[in-house]
């Protein structure tokens, strides 16, 4: 590899002079350095300076099946021999997009037959967006066109996904959103569950807040409820069993779709291969992305429900959208060896009944009783852990999440890679993690809790 001839000084030269970062403070990273990641294996990653870290994040949610697969990297290499791009436009097909879409059929809930490729999670957004709009479209109803989503939602980064999503931040420097989307409260308890009421009580109120927006609008310009089954770049904020159900039966009753982002929660990450299943809801889109490909490549896939589907080929007429890089055979061949690695080696059935409870039980016994915590929660591999200052009144520290970075930074120092948003720090590790990988991330994940809360009361 051509960078082995760079050190580390020169390569963060570099990076400083010419590169430009997602989601970053270029002012603070130049004055940093960034680290550079230079390989990986199994559940570990290195960086230039031979550093060992575990991947509590899966790189960023998507690595499922782990890191240095030769057979995903055989699968590249025999597709781009044979036929390194066509593209799905003017009558084409490929075959590994067919496949892959029969696959996904078959894995989907029952209702949902179709797949829309595209390369990001953002990119499948933009097309969920415009097909529900198409839909009612189609259907005579085009001012049926609003959709609901929640504060605090990731839906990506494009004008689209950020006008979907509910992060104020995002929304700031948008200068313009795509019009007549409205947010509604996020299912959070931990912080919205008022004095005595249930967590059962709370999902029904939260998913009351959709009930209301499309009375407010009216269901007749209403087109569809978005959101994440888990909320993940918000903080795995797990919302609790009532709200799903509630949700659903609020869309049907008004006739609005139901479009889940399973972006993160997709491919096995909740002990299913879907968190629709998980939660028992049957959407009209599911957005998937990320572990589609255990991020081996870029691809996304938006499975598309029956009812969609049937206007869609029933009534005809064009849907105007679609990439280059829709059905990317290269992308489309390893997302197919991807799901049957994950299918040969049984890692949604072992995240359900082995590892996904093992690691709640870790978390639980662990890491909840820690002065810093103020709770933990997970599903499946998905996991949370609430830093606050005070566990009984769960007041947080002063600096808006700079508490969170400090366990982060300790975190990482101590050999395993989390990741702090807000108060809140994420873990969404490869689901190759083992009880043995589970034992290891709390034992270093306690030490940079103790670090940190040294740090902090000090401070
Ligand atoms: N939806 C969700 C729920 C996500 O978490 C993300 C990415 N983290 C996206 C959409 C956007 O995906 P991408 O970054 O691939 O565009």
């Amino acid at each position: 590899m051509t960078y082995q001839n760079y050190s580390l000084k020169q390569l963060q030269q570099i990076d400083a002079a010419h590169h430009l970062h997602p989601f970053t403070d270029h002012k603070e990273l130049r004055a940093a350095g960034s680290r550079v990641i230079t390989h990986a294996r199994g559940p570990y990653i290195y960086d230039s300076e031979g550093f060992e870290l575990l991947d509590g994040m899966a790189g960023l949610w998507c690595v499922n099946v782990g890191y240095g697969r030769e057979e995903l990297a055989e699968a590249a290499y025999e597709q781009m021999k044979e036929l390194p791009y066509y593209n799905s436009f003017f009558k084409c097909s490929t075959p590994t997009p067919v496949l892959l879409a029969k696959k996904l059929a078959e894995i989907a809930p029952p209702s949902v037959n179709q797949v829309f490729f595209g390369s990001s999670g953002s990119e499948a957004n933009d097309t969920a967006l415009r097909l529900v709009r198409h839909y009612w479209a189609l259907e005579g109803k085009p001012e049926k066109n609003r959709i609901i989503s929640r504060r605090n939602a990731y839906h990506g980064s494009t004008v689209a996904g950020t006008s979907l999503g509910g992060m104020e931040a995002m929304h700031k420097q948008l200068g313009g959103a795509v019009p007549n989307i409205v947010h509604v409260m996020m299912p959070y308890a931990y912080e919205l569950a008022l004095p005595g009421e249930s967590d059962h009580e709370f999902g029904l109120r939260a998913a009351r807040a959709v009930e209301e927006a499309i009375l407010e609008a009216g269901a007749d310009k209403v087109a569809a409820f978005i959101g994440e089954p888990i909320m993940g770049a918000g903080g795995v904020k797990i919302p609790p069993m009532s709200y799903w159900p509630e949700v659903e039966r609020i869309c049907r009753k008004y006739d609005v779709l139901l479009m889940l982002d399973e972006v993160i929660t997709g491919y096995g990450r909740t002990g299913e291969w879907f968190a629709a299943q998980t939660f028992e809801v049957t959407p009209d889109t599911m957005t998937t992305a990320k572990a589609l490909t255990s991020g081996y490549q870029p691809l996304s896939a938006l499975l598309v429900g029956d009812r969609i589907a049937a206007t869609l080929t029933e009534k005809g007429g064009e849907f105007a959208h679609g990439y280059t890089y829709s059905g990317h055979p290269v992308a489309c061949a390893v997302a197919l060896k991807n799901l049957e690695i994950i299918e040969r080696e049984g890692l949604v059935e072992r995240v359900k009944t082995d590892t996904g409870p093992y690691f709640a039980q870790a978390l639980r016994e662990r890491v909840a009783g820690h002065g810093l915590v103020g709770e933990t929660r997970s599903v499946g591999l998905m996991g949370a852990i609430e830093i606050v200052k005070d566990k009984a009144t769960r007041e947080r520290f002063e600096g808006d999440g700079r508490a969170a970075v400090v366990v982060r930074d300790h975190a990482i120092e101590n050999g395993v890679m989390m990741r702090a948003t807000g108060d809140t720090m994420i873990l969404s590790p490869p689901l190759i993690w083992t009880r043995e990988t589970i034992d290891l991330a709390c034992e270093r994940i306690v030490r940079a809790l103790d670090l940190a809360e040294a740090d902090l009361r000090r401070a």
